[in-house]
């Protein structure tokens, strides 16, 4: 196997999440972290929350991209190393609604940069948010 395989396999097999809030009410957020507790226990799966994006392999994004965030929210994309998969939680950074059209808003996400998987709901359950990201690594690394 080549070096960029067994890259890659490490991946699938341990993907590292980087977390962040573009504007959302912590509803989606709450979930994220409930998502990573032993009751839902995604490190089952080798998921493990990093503290910059720097390391991770996996972004999670929740909330409808505020105008504040924006640059911020590009900038952290920009420092999730190649390749990386990106999932966005929650109805607000999946269609914006119920931001649609206010002047704060810059979203949704796949507005802003390209999206992976849509975990959709308001907000998700964990198990809908770790079978997102397990859809998402699957795609990007499997
Ligand atoms: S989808 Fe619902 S819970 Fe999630 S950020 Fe939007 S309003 Fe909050």
């Amino acid at each position: 196997m080549s070096m960029r395989g067994v890259v890659s396999r490490s991946r699938a097999k341990s993907p590292w999440l980087f977390h962040v809030n573009t504007g959302s009410c912590n509803g989606c957020d709450i979930e994220i972290v409930a998502a990573l507790t032993p009751r839902y226990d995604s490190e089952r799966l080798g998921c493990v929350l990093v503290g910059s994006p720097r390391h991770a392999d996996v972004l999670l994004a929740t909330g409808p991209v505020t105008r504040q965030m924006l640059s911020r929210f590009v900038r952290v994309y920009n420092q999730v190393p190649h390749p990386k998969a990106v999932v966005v939680v929650g109805s607000c950074a999946t269609s914006g609604v119920p931001f649609t059209g206010s002047y704060v808003m810059e979203g949704p996400v796949d507005r802003i940069i390209p999206v992976d998987v849509y975990v959709v709901g308001c907000p998700p359950r964990p198990e809908a948010i770790v079978r997102g990201i397990v859809t998402a690594v699957k795609r990007k690394f499997g």
